[in-house]
């Protein structure tokens, strides 16, 4: 039953654009005012048993009980801005009617705290107008405060009931500020930590290769620069691999086929650097690797391991195997060269191995 009401209380507005968590705060600020105003109405109706006089005018407690649950019903028919600013008139009507009838102790005045914090985080007008409801509802309160110290209430409420009034009006209330600032805080909550993830999500994409997930060349040179500041005394290495006639296996076997290679030689190569060093996808066919703390010599014994590996497994595609094959040029760093020098050099090198037959690491 209670999965229901909570459907029910979430149904979607039937006017496109509507905000969604001012529609669902409103269902529930009436709910709980129809809690409130039938307890009311249940209160003097006792209080009347009990003490043998009729009370008249709870009769105002029984008509709030039916226009709430009017405006609670419109919630789904009218604009829900509509909704509210006839929700606020009723209510300063009402609160009129209680305070003319049963005085300041009936407790009903506080409800304006409520209507304020709701006006300003429901509303999307600008901050002036929520200023100028604000004067408003004070300049209306003194007056009402006024018009109870120079009149005397129609129907007085006697001893128990005004305290019982008392405390039932603050209860219902601060539990209304509570639904209302908790209900828009952890909105703002939410609304935060999908900032959040959807900032690293952009951030994932900005510095992702979207083909094979590695680093793309920004993050490599962002690395790198980083690496080279904050430990300038670190030795490493960079090499420069290009996959050999990669154009020939796009014509041979299709485009699908060469984006799968490009996967697949991918993985092979982050699996053997884990530990070891970085990848990034420097470009088309192109792969940046760094080796942390490893010398020219280290780097080239570790990439003529996975040419010879390469050339041993070839790739397999529908059956068919593609030999698949690299050339890698190798620079050490001297701890003097710039970044774009270092680069620059293993370029270099890697286009001496293709004019040298390719399927090489020169250094
Ligand atoms: P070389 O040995 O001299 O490097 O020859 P190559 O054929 O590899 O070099 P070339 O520069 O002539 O061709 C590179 C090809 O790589 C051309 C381009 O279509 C292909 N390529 C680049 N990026 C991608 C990609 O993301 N997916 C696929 N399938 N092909 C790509
Ligand atoms: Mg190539
Ligand atoms: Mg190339």
């Amino acid at each position: 039953m209670w999965k229901k009401i909570w459907k029910k209380i979430n149904q979607k507005s039937r006017y496109d654009n509507e905000p969604q968590r001012s529609v669902v705060l409103l269902r529930c600020v009436y709910l709980i005012l129809f809690v409130y105003y039938i307890i009311f109405f249940l209160l003097m109706g006792a209080v009347s048993v009990a003490s043998g006089k009729p009370l008249r005018v709870s009769w105002i407690a029984l008509i709030s009980t039916f226009l709430t649950i009017l405006l609670f019903w419109l919630t789904y028919h009218q604009r829900i801005r509509r909704n509210l600013i006839l929700y606020v008139i009723l209510e300063l009507v009402w609160l009129t009617g209680f305070v003319y009838i049963f005085g300041w102790s009936c407790g009903a005045q506080q409800i304006m705290f409520v209507l304020l914090v709701l006006v300003y985080f429901s509303f999307y007008d600008a901050l002036p107008q929520k200023a100028a409801f604000t004067v408003g509802l004070f300049l209306f309160r003194f007056a009402l405060f006024y018009y109870t110290l120079t009149h005397d209430p129609y129907s007085a409420l006697e001893g128990n009931l005004s305290l019982i009034l008392q405390v039932w009006s603050s209860m219902s209330f601060f539990t209304l500020m509570g639904v209302i600032c908790g209900f828009y805080s952890s909105n703002i909550e939410t609304a935060d930590k999908a900032l959040v993830l959807y900032n690293q999500q952009l951030q994932k994409m900005a510095s992702a290769d979207p083909l094979t997930g590695i680093w793309n060349r920004r993050s490599m040179l962002t690395f790198l620069h980083r690496q080279m500041e904050q430990s300038p005394d670190r030795a490493f290495s960079v090499g420069m691999g290009d996959i050999d006639l990669f154009k020939r296996v796009n014509d041979n076997y299709g485009h699908d086929c060469g984006d799968a290679v490009l996967k697949w030689l991918t993985k092979q190569l982050q699996s053997k650097l884990e530990g070891v060093g970085q990848i990034c996808r420097w470009g088309g066919e192109e792969f940046l690797v760094y080796f942390a703390e490893k010398n020219g010599d280290e780097a080239v014994s570790f990439l003529m391991d996975f040419t010879m590996e390469l050339s041993r497994s070839p790739f397999q595609w529908n059956g068919k195997e593609i030999p698949v094959t690299m050339t890698f040029g190798v620079e050490e760093y001297d701890f003097r060269s710039d970044l774009d020098t270092l680069i620059k050099k293993a370029d270099e090198k890697l286009y001496i191995g293709k004019e040298g037959g390719r399927n090489q690491v020169v250094f």
